[in-house]
């Protein structure tokens, strides 16, 4: 296991057993386990630790006893985190996530994460939106897009197809939904505030069942679609940033073959990915978190 996932994993369980992340009777003590541990997550992490407080059963995952690292949730035996790498895109992200898709250690959307510094996730709900999000969409200084196919735009809803210009002072605000497709319809007809944004559209639609995805993570109805961190990633290259696009494609492909061998899944894809990745970071004079370029 790499180290920050360890000592997240050992921090955690020593505010478990001590119970300041448990007990309820003491808000201070609480509170004050929460900003520790969250001192060592990402806002991913932080949203996916929130919500697992918030469950009353354990989220029964395939590969449920597999013993995961706690920041990649692949299997410490496979785990990605050292090949991280020191690196942002310019774009940013907002994730919204159907309330199941956080707990599921397969999600891709976390990957997005990795290769953005800006990176918002939030959880969906049909009732209510978190003013975050909507001051996010109002801020100035960003130009959201929402990622969806094209024929489910409103009469009103610009359609954006090619890559945009901005105004010098903006930057794009990718809006992803990460959830199955059927919810991810859902959430959008009952979210005016998706309705209003201009939709960025991929040139060969996201859900088209001659689409090819290298995700083998979930079971077959869903692998005609593409995942989110390749959906990510393909809105990047058509938005003119190729090299991040790229580099996401990759890092994708890493965490799907070795989230593959951590759940002894019978492999699709290609050890390849591994050799193709490292070689990508070292063409473009890139570093792994750590500075340690260990694989060079
Ligand atoms: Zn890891």
């Amino acid at each position: 296991m790499c180290f920050t996932g360890l000592y997240q994993k050992v921090l955690t369980r020593f505010f478990y057993l001590s119970g300041l992340i448990t007990c309820n009777n003491s808000d201070n003590w609480y509170n004050f386990g929460q900003t520790c541990i969250g001192l060592f997550m990402n806002a991913f992490q932080q949203l996916h630790h929130k919500r697992l407080l918030q469950s009353t059963k354990p989220f029964n995952a395939r590969g449920k006893g597999v013993n995961r690292c706690f920041s990649c949730q692949v299997s410490v035996e496979h785990c990605i985190c050292d090949l991280k790498v020191d690196y942002s895109c310019d774009a940013g992200f907002v994730l919204i996530l159907h309330d199941i898709e956080i707990l599921k250690p397969s999600n891709t959307g976390r990957l997005v994460g990795d290769v953005c510094d800006n990176f918002f996730p939030f959880i969906w709900s049909r009732t209510e939106v978190d003013p975050e999000l909507i001051k996010l969409l109002n801020d100035p200084s960003w130009f959201p897009m929402l990622v969806f196919p094209e024929q489910y735009a409103m009469p009103e809803q610009q359609v954006i197809t090619e890559k945009v210009t901005l105004q010098s002072n903006q930057k794009p605000l990718f809006i992803l939904l990460d959830a199955s497709w059927r919810d991810a319809r859902r959430m959008f007809r009952k979210s005016p505030y998706l309705t209003k944004l201009p939709i960025v559209t991929l040139p060969t639609g996201t859900t088209s069942d001659e689409h090819d995805s290298r995700f083998a993570l979930r079971n077959a109805k869903i692998n005609n679609h593409l995942a989110t961190a390749e959906v990510a990633a393909k809105v990047l290259s058509q938005q003119g940033e190729v090299l991040s696009g790229t580099l996401l494609d990759l890092w994708f492909d890493v965490f799907s073959w070795q989230y593959q061998k951590s759940v002894c899944q019978t492999a699709k894809g290609s050890a390849q990915c591994l050799e193709d990745y490292r070689q990508f970071i070292q063409t473009h004079g890139l570093t792994y978190q750590g500075s340690k370029n260990e694989y060079d």
